[in-house]
C-alpha cells in the first residue's frame, strides 16, 4: 500500500462515506492520515450519565439493561437498543442496522460506552456506541475531560523577539514533548493495540464519524504504511527545532498517549506547512527577480500636476505608497507590492496614479501610442465604480479608458455623450485594446481569465484577489518577455503573522491613515431597550436625505425542524419587520448571495440612484461597494460576526463627510459579547481588530479565511509569530542559496504535490 492509493482500495465504504469523505476532500491513504482531529477526549476520567450535553462525544463507564432488538418505527429496520445506567442516572443506547449487539452483551454487562450524545434535549441517547467490557477496578468516577487543543498552543504563543534584526528562532518547539537533544523515538509508536489513553476527535461530518476515523487510521497505520515514508522536512530542520518525524507525527496526532506529544505533532504540522507556502513563496519571488518589466520614467513634475488636480490633499500614506510604487515601476524589474488599508483609506487614487505613471510612457522606440494598464475588481458593481472613479481622475488628462463586464462593455470618452462613456461592442473594445488605442482597461477577473489581448501591458492592478502569480503575469505578457507590474490591493486587515506567509512573495505598503477631515465614525452598542430610540435617530438621517444599511447574519428564517437552528435575524424578514412596523413611508430592499448577479447589480444601482432609502443585507455589502450617501449601518446580531469583519462592514459608510453611525446589535448581552464589540469602539484601526480576531476566535474566523487555502492545523499556527518566523528564515534560506531548488528534488517533490493539491480542490 502507498500513500497515493486511493482509499476506496482500503476500505468498503458505504454510499454516506463516500460522499462523506468527498466532501471532507479525503481521496487517498495520504489525505486520511493528514486529516486531523480537533481535539481529544481522555478515556478514564469517564463522563457521568447526569451532565451530559448534546452533541458530546463521551465516554462512560455504567451497567447494561434492558439489552433488546426491535424494528424501528418508520423504517422497519432492526436496532438493538438498551440504557446504561452509572451512578447518576441511567441513558438510552441505540444501535441501528446492528441487531447482534443487544445479543452478544447481557443485562447487568459492565462497559465502557463510546459514543456520541445524540437526540434532543430531555430525550438523549447514545447513537451507536461502541462497547468494552471492563472490569469494576478499572474505572474512575470523574467527569469527563475535554481536552481543548487551542489554548495549549495560545499558552505557546509567544511575544515577538528579536535580535539584531534576526528573529529568535531556536525555542519554538520548547514546549513541546520532546527533550533538547532531538525528538524522542517511541519505537512502538506504531503499535495501536493497546488502549488509548486519548480519543481523537475529528470535525463532524454527517456519514463519518470520529469512531471511522479513529478506526481506519488505526488499521493504516497497523499496515505498515508509515514504514519507510519519506518526510518531506529535511533532517536538520527537524533536529533544530526538536520536531517529530513524519510518522510519529502522525501516530501522535491521531492516537497520541499523551497530551504534549499531539502538541507537538500539531506543531511539526504546523510548521510544515507554513513552511511549505513560505517556501513556494519563495520560489516565486526568486522567479520575478529573474523577470523584466517595463522601465516606467515618469517625471516628477508631471506627476505632481495629476495629484494636484485631485479634489482632495493626499494623505502621507498615501505620498508615500505612490513613491514606493514609482521607484518599483522604474527600475525595469517587475514591481510585486500589496497595498494594503482600511476600507475609505483611498486605494483607488493610489492605483490612479500609479496607472497615469504609466500611461505617460511610450513604448520603446515608438513615437505614438502608450504603455497599458489592466484593473481588476472583484464585482461587477466595484469594476464601474472604479471605471466612474478613474474617468474623474483622469478629468483634465483625458485618455481612453474602457470597461469590460459580463453584461457589457463600455468606452470613455464617447464621441456622443460629452464628458460620458459610449456602450461599445466587445469586439470592437478588445481591437482596441490589441492595437493599443485604449490604454486602461477595468473590468472583473474575467478580463485575465479570458485573456483579453494587449499590445504593451505594464502594469495590472488588483482589487481583493489574494493571489497572482508570476506565471499568470507571463500569460498576460503573451509574447513579450516583459512581464507587467502587479499592485494589489486589499481592504482585508489580516494579522502580521499571516501576511508574511501568505504574501510573502510580495512588498507591503500600508496605507495607515485616513484622509483628513473625515469624521470619525459613531459606533454604538444597541441594548434592547434603545432600539427605538436608535430607529429614531435612523429616522431623522433619513429624513435628512441620508440612507441606512441594515445587516442580518441570515437569508432566510431557520427551518423550526432544524435542532440546531441559528436563531439569527433574517434579511426577509427584518426587511418586511421594517417596512411594516418601523419605517413603512421608506423604500426597502433586500441584498444577498442567492440573487442573481443582474438582481444584485439592480439592487445596488437603485441604492447609488437614491431609488431605495434602506438596504437589508447579508455581509455580502462587505466588499468596497461605495455609496457615500449611505452614512448609517445597523448590524443585527452582530456577536456572530469576527471584528475585522464588523469593522470592514463599518467601512461602507465612511465614505463621505457626512457624519457616519455604526449600530451594533448583539443577540445576547454576555460579558464577553459586549468587551469584544467595545474594542470595535476603540481601535484605531483595522490591523489592531484583525490581531483580536486571532486571539480570541482563532484564525478560522478571519474575514476571508476560505481564499487563503490555508488549513486549520497552519491557520492556529498563526496564533504562533516565532513558529512563523523560523519557517519563514528556513525556507528563505533554502531558496537564497537555491532559487530553483534544483539541490532539494525532495522538497521540489513535496512542493508540487502540495500545488497539485491546491489546485485540485
Ligand atoms: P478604498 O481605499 O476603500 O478603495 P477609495 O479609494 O474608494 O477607498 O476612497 C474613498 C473615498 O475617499 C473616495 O471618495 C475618495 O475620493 C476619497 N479620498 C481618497 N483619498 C482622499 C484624501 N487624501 N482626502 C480626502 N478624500 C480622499
Ligand atoms: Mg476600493
Amino acid at each position: 500500500m502507498r500513500l497515493t492509493d486511493p482509499l476506496s482500495a482500503q476500505f468498503r465504504l458505504m454510499d454516506v462515506q463516500k460522499t462523506a469523505l468527498k466532501r471532507l476532500g479525503i481521496a487517498t491513504v495520504r489525505d486520511l492520515l493528514y486529516h486531523f482531529p480537533f481535539r481529544y477526549e481522555q478515556a478514564g476520567d469517564e463522563s457521568s450519565v447526569g451532565g451530559l450535553q448534546l452533541g458530546q462525544e463521551v465516554s462512560i463507564v455504567g451497567v447494561l439493561e434492558k439489552m433488546e432488538t426491535k424494528k424501528a418505527w418508520k423504517s422497519r429496520r432492526p436496532v438493538s437498543e438498551g440504557y446504561l445506567r452509572d451512578s447518576s442516572g441511567r441513558i438510552k443506547m441505540r444501535w441501528f442496522n446492528q441487531p447482534y449487539i443487544a445479543k452478544m452483551y447481557l443485562d447487568g454487562t459492565r462497559v465502557r460506552a463510546i459514543g456520541k450524545v445524540t437526540g434532543s434535549a430531555g430525550k438523549l441517547y447514545l447513537a451507536n456506541p461502541q462497547l468494552q467490557k471492563v472490569s469494576a477496578t478499572d474505572v474512575a468516577d470523574a467527569p469527563i475531560q475535554t481536552i481543548q487543543i487551542d489554548p495549549e498552543l495560545n499558552a505557546l504563543r509567544n511575544s515577538p523577539e528579536v535580535k539584531n534584526g534576526e528573529p529568535v528562532v531556536s525555542s519554538v518547539a520548547e514546549h513541546g514533548a520532546s527533550p533538547a537533544n532531538g525528538v524522542r523515538r517511541r519505537d512502538d509508536a506504531t503499535d495501536l493495540s493497546e488502549v488509548q489513553d486519548l480519543f481523537a476527535i475529528y470535525p463532524e461530518t454527517k456519514g463519518v464519524t470520529s469512531l471511522w476515523f479513529r478506526h481506519a487510521i488505526k488499521k493504516m497505520i497497523s499496515s505498515g504504511v508509515l514504514d519507510g515514508v519519506e518526510d518531506p522536512l529535511p533532517a536538520d530542520i527537524l533536529k533544530r527545532y526538536h520536531l517529530p518525524s513524519l510518522a510519529s507525527a502522525i501516530v501522535w496526532m491521531h492516537a497520541p498517549q499523551k497530551l504534549v506529544d499531539s502538541i507537538a505533532a500539531r506543531k511539526r504540522f504546523a510548521f510544515e506547512e507554513v513552511f511549505f507556502i513560505q517556501l513556494s513563496r519563495g520560489v516565486e519571488r526568486a522567479m520575478q527577480a529573474r523577470e523584466q518589466s517595463f522601465a516606467i520614467d515618469a517625471p516628477k513634475n508631471v506627476l505632481d500636476e495629476f495629484i494636484n488636480e485631485f479634489p482632495f490633499k493626499p494623505t502621507k500614506a498615501q505620498e508615500k505608497a505612490i513613491a514606493a510604487i514609482l521607484s518599483d515601476m522604474s527600475s525595469g524589474r517587475p514591481m510585486s507590492r500589496l497595498l494594503e488599508g482600511d476600507v475609505g483609506s483611498g486605494k483607488t487614487a493610489v492605483a490612479a496614479t500609479a496607472a497615469f505613471a504609466v500611461v505617460k510612457n511610450r513604448p520603446h522606440g515608438q513615437n505614438f501610442g502608450t504603455l497599458q494598464v489592466a484593473y481588476m475588481a472583484p464585482t461587477e458593481i466595484l469594476a464601474k465604480q472604479h471605471f466612474e472613479s478613474f474617468i474623474t481622475f483622469f478629468e483634465n488628462n483625458p485618455i481612453n479608458i474602457g470597461l469590460i463586464t459580463g453584461s457589457g462593455c463600455y468606452k470613455f470618452p464617447s464621441k456622443v455623450h460629452k464628458g460620458g462613456a459610449t456602450n461599445i461592442s466587445r469586439a470592437q473594445l478588445l481591437k482596441w485594446v490589441a492595437n493599443g488605442e485604449i490604454p486602461v482597461v477595468i473590468g472583473t477577473h474575467a478580463l485575465i481569465q479570458k485573456s483579453v489581448q494587449f499590445k504593451h501591458l505594464a502594469l495590472v492592478i488588483i482589487d481583493e484577489q489574494h493571489r497572482f502569480g508570476v506565471n499568470q503575469r507571463k500569460k498576460l505578457a503573451q509574447k513579450d518577455i516583459r512581464i507587467p507590474h502587479l499592485l494589489s490591493m486589499t481592504a482585508t486587515p489580516i494579522p502580521r503573522t499571516l501576511a508574511l506567509t501568505i504574501y510573502g512573495d510580495l512588498d507591503l505598503t500600508l496605507l495607515d491613515e485616513m484622509p483628513a477631515g473625515r469624521k470619525p465614525i459613531s459606533t454604538e452598542i444597541v441594548k434592547p431597550t434603545d432600539r427605538a430610540k436608535i430607529y429614531e435617530k435612523m429616522r431623522q438621517e433619513l429624513e435628512a436625505g441620508r440612507q441606512a444599511y441594515v445587516i442580518c447574519p441570515r437569508i432566510d428564517e431557520p427551518d423550526p425542524d432544524k435542532a440546531f437552528a441559528v436563531m439569527a435575524k433574517s434579511v426577509k424578514e427584518e426587511a418586511k419587520r421594517l417596512k411594516r412596523d418601523i419605517f413603512p413611508e421608506y423604500e426597502i430592499a433586500i441584498l444577498h448571495s442567492k440573487m442573481t448577479p443582474k438582481e444584485k447589480d439592480d439592487t445596488m444601482h437603485k441604492f447609488s440612484n437614491h431609488q431605495i432609502d434602506i438596504l437589508v443585507a447579508t455581509s455580502v455589502v462587505e466588499v468596497g461597494v461605495n455609496v457615500p450617501n449611505a452614512t448609517m449601518i445597523f448590524i443585527e446580531g452582530a456577536e456572530r460576526f469576527g471584528l475585522s469583519q464588523l469593522h470592514q462592514l463599518r467601512g461602507r459608510v465612511v465614505r463621505s463627510n457626512h457624519q457616519a453611525y455604526c449600530f451594533v446589535a448583539p443577540e445576547s448581552k454576555g460579558e464577553s459579547t459586549m468587551a469584544r464589540l467595545k474594542a470595535l469602539t476603540t481601535a484605531k484601526n483595522g490591523f489592531e481588530l484583525a490581531e483580536a480576531d486571532l486571539l480570541q476566535r482563532g484564525a478560522g474566523q478571519l474575514s476571508g479565511a476560505q481564499q487563503w487555502g490555508i488549513s486549520d492545523i497552519g491557520m492556529e499556527a498563526l496564533k504562533n509569530l516565532k513558529l512563523v518566523e523560523a519557517a519563514r528564515k528556513e525556507a528563505l534560506d533554502i531558496v537564497k542559496k537555491d532559487e530553483t531548488l534544483a539541490k532539494h528534488p525532495a522538497l521540489q517533490h513535496a512542493l508540487f504535490a502540495r500545488a497539485n493539491q491546491v489546485h485540485f480542490e
